[in-house]
């Protein structure tokens, strides 16, 4: 795989050429905050048209995979082909491959409790008599909710976090995201989690091209922040387009670290559309 930051066209062809599936995160690389980033879906349409796949890729497992399908729909970014892929439907792979049928102990919102239990995941309703704990970005987060995944962590239960980003992106002031619920239970627990499901980490990656049968060497990653989705696309052997369209600033990317740093660098995705 190429390393290194090029902005010129020949990296993009290069990529366009080998890549049957186009992974997307969201807030920063098409769309900020509800307006679509400049010719956006001109630029999705073309990918299509070349007969590659597009899936949303997010950290975010406070919300399910159809209310973002919905976002995108109204934003004019989601067509039938694509498909949606949160952090939340990681840790439901990751469960069904280590812990088929135990009963679980999920803090998370309403959303992410509905998509577990489709999923056929037994939720227990308490801590008491659950076999494994999965921590999400509950919004719905509550003191007691707290007391009761801490009492699974000091006695050694499974613990899996969905993701571990600090903050979530939004408008304003950032609001703490399942990092920030991370840092509490360690101090609480003694507790890191056994298994981080999201961008950057590995089982986001396994699950997803094990679900979309294709190699990892025809995936490329596009994204806005380095240290999660240009480090999640060099941790499972995609490619990476770093877009300049959200959080990182064109100085930030010669002192990015080796495993932040893209295979291509665009302004935006739009860039691409010359090279499809
Ligand atoms: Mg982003």
């Amino acid at each position: 795989m190429q390393r290194g930051v090029v902005s010129d066209g020949e990296r993009l062809r290069a990529l366009a050429a080998r890549t049957e599936v186009f992974l997307l995160d969201m807030d920063g690389t098409v769309y900020v905050g509800d307006r679509p980033i400049g010719e956006m879906k001109g630029t999705l349409a073309a990918v299509r048209a070349g007969g590659r796949r597009i899936v949303y890729c997010t950290n975010n497992s406070s919300r399910s995979a159809a209310s973002y399908e919905q976002k995108l729909r109204a934003l004019g970014l989601f067509d039938a082909r694509d498909t949606v892929f949160t952090s939340g439907m990681a840790a439901i792979g990751l469960l069904r491959e280590r812990y088929a049928g135990k009963s679980v102990y999920l803090v998370g919102t309403d959303a992410l409790k509905a998509e577990f239990m489709a999923a056929g995941v037994p939720l227990a309703e308490t801590e008491e008599g659950a076999e494994v704990a999965v921590l999400g970005y509950d919004t719905s987060l509550t003191y007691e909710k707290l007391v009761r995944i801490n009492r699974m962590l000091v006695q050694g239960k499974p613990y899996i976090a969905t993701h571990a980003d600090d903050v979530c992106p939004a408008e304003g002031v950032y609001p703490p995201d399942v990092g920030s619920f991370i840092q509490l239970l360690k101090r609480s627990s003694g507790r890191e989690p056994d298994v981080i499901c999201g961008k950057p980490h590995t089982v986001m990656g396994r699950m997803l091209t094990a679900a979309l049968g294709v190699p990892a060497d025809r995936v490329t990653m596009v994204g806005d922040r380095p240290y999660t989705d240009i480090r999640f696309g060099n941790n499972n052997g995609f490619s990476t387009l770093l877009v300049l369209s959200g959080e990182t600033r064109a100085e930030q990317v010669p002192r990015l670290p080796a495993s932040d740093t893209p295979t291509a660098v665009a302004e935006s995705l739009n860039d691409l559309a010359a090279y499809l």
